[in-house]
């Protein structure tokens, strides 16, 4: 390929250097401080409080290549590895930013520039969209830039929802947001998709690569927006889809990268068709549960851990499907920190640690994924085509299935698991255990107040046993309670 993942990452910083830009580095996958937000699944979350006015850099301009992961919170696309051309957990996210600089022309120009005159894209198969009462974008696009007109489409902000489309950015429930302007491209007649804004729009045909928003608003808790104190530009453009258009290949999953990773996926799992999904979704995962390792989020029972715990698992049960009966997983770290370690020097770095922490994960649930797909298959055998929420309950009780992953197996096999009833299977056992815990609270206290005068040795014997009865009472609580 002429441009490497590698190139296009220095092309990119380089051009926005040469305007003007301050190069930063890219933040953790964990934003530091920020309730709001599970994930940085930005490049524009690091400079948040910039934008509110809370934070001052010696810098009106910047440009980086952020680490993304957009698995839980407002943008998840969990669900659509293997599934789509286009979309990753953990991606990287080449931007530029002006902090109350320059605006919408200078943003649109410069981001036309660089794609059709430095990496040299065909003009004529790209497109925009702009935020439908954005005339001054519209009219930038049509009588600055030269598109025609035709190819420069407005999109609402999808209140109605009648499409997916929406050209009003968020990066979560609260925030900063504005009105944005994207830039597609046509990957040709012969795939299945149709232009934004229509109801075709969900395909690979047409794939948005550049995203310019004009952030002027903070939105509050209850809905409300408030002007920034100045209009800032944020851009966010996928690194891997646009190396695959410089690569002449349609998919993401075909970049020189995801190739490299995909072979090492089918060698340790001895899977030796290279274009089957399962090998996307370890190749994926594999890249998003290093770099939450290597930025403090080991696998764990609630919040982020619990991400990573599940993403750690679906590749492993992908694994599973292809054959592999023992850990895998962990030895493609190698893979990716030969790929990926020298723009990454913090995974370069704790390579070792990576590879540990998904082992002990791997080996933990191998112990009991046989015995859950057994049960998963054995419910499954009659061809219904929903899973009870019992059996979905069960398997993520005692053989440590997270619901999502039983859904992926589930929906390879067109059956839909009946949500509601697991919920009301992790309530009735929630309420079991809070009611185990209050006997046994109360059996504790009585057994104290019997045993407060000492009369001899029996009794400290019975003491001991009260005070575990105690221990086991409050530990129950305290479970039903988390
Ligand atoms: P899509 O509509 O394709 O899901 P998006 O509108 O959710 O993308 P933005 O939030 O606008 O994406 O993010 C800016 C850019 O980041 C996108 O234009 C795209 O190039 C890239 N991007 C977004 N999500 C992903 C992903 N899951 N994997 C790879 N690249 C992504
Ligand atoms: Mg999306
Ligand atoms: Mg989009
Ligand atoms: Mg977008």
């Amino acid at each position: 390929p002429i441009f490497t993942v590698a190139d296009i990452r220095k092309t990119f910083l380089d051009f926005f250097e040469s305007k003007g830009h301050t190069v930063v580095a890219s933040s953790p996958l964990v934003p530091g401080n920020d309730p709001t937000l599970m994930f940085t699944n930005s490049g524009m979350v690091q400079f948040k409080d910039v934008f509110l006015g809370e934070d001052k850099r010696p810098y009106v301009r910047a440009t980086s290549v952020q680490a993304c992961l957009r698995a839980g919170g407002k943008h998840n696309d969990l669900e659509n590895v293997g599934y789509t051309a286009r979309h990753h957990t953990f991606f990287e996210m080449l931007g530029n930013w002006s902090f109350g600089d320059y605006f919408k022309r200078e943003s649109l120009k410069w981001g036309w520039e660089l794609l059709t005159q430095v990496f040299k894209l065909p003009a004529d198969k790209l497109l925009a969209t702009v935020y439908h009462e954005d005339d001054e974008a519209y009219d930038i696009w049509t009588k600055e830039i030269g598109l025609p007109p035709e190819r420069v489409i407005r999109i609402g902000d999808n209140k109605g929802g009648k499409y997916k489309s929406d050209n009003f950015w968020m990066m979560a429930d609260t925030g900063p947001c504005g009105p944005c302007s994207e830039i597609f491209y046509d990957h040709g007649p012969h795939i299945p998709g149709g232009p934004p804004g229509s109801p075709e729009e969900d395909g690979d045909r047409f794939i948005e690569i550049w995203n310019h928003v004009f952030m002027q608003f903070d939105m509050k808790e209850d809905g409300s927006v408030v002007k920034l104190p100045a209009p800032c530009v944020d851009t966010g453009m996928g690194l891997e889809r646009l190396a695959a258009i410089l690569q002449h290949v349609h998919s993401n999953y075909e970049i020189d990268l995801f190739d490299a990773l995909i072979k090492a996926a089918a060698r340790e799992t001895g899977c030796t068709d290279l274009a089957n999904p399962s090998l996307k979704v370890i190749a994926d995962h594999i890249r998003a549960t290093s770099f939450l390792v290597s930025d403090g989020v080991v696998p764990s029972n609630e919040g982020r851990g619990y991400v990573q715990r599940r993403i750690i698992r679906r590749a492993i049960r992908h694994g599973y499907k292809l054959g592999r009966k023992k850990p895998f997983f962990h030895k493609l770290v190698a893979d990716l920190v030969a790929l990926m370690g020298a723009a990454y020097p913090r995974l370069q770095a704790q390579a070792q640690h990576i590879t540990d922490t998904l082992k002990a994960e791997e080996e933990r649930f191998y112990e009991t994924l046989a015995n859950g797909m057994d049960i998963l298959d054995t419910a499954l055998a009659g061809g219904q085509k929903t899973l009870p929420g019992e059996v979905a309950f069960k398997l993520h009780d005692t053989y440590g299935f997270p619901l999502d992953l039983t859904q992926d197996v589930c929906r390879e096999r067109d059956v839909t698991v009946d949500e509601a009833g697991f919920n009301a299977a992790m309530e009735r056992q929630k309420a079991a255990g809070r009611a185990a815990g209050k006997f046994k609270m109360e059996r504790a206290v009585e057994y104290a107040g019997a045993g407060n005068v000492f009369t001899g040795y029996e009794h400290l014997q019975e003491a001991a046993k009260v005070v575990a009865l105690y221990h086991e009472g409050a530990a129950v609580q305290q479970l039903a309670q988390g």
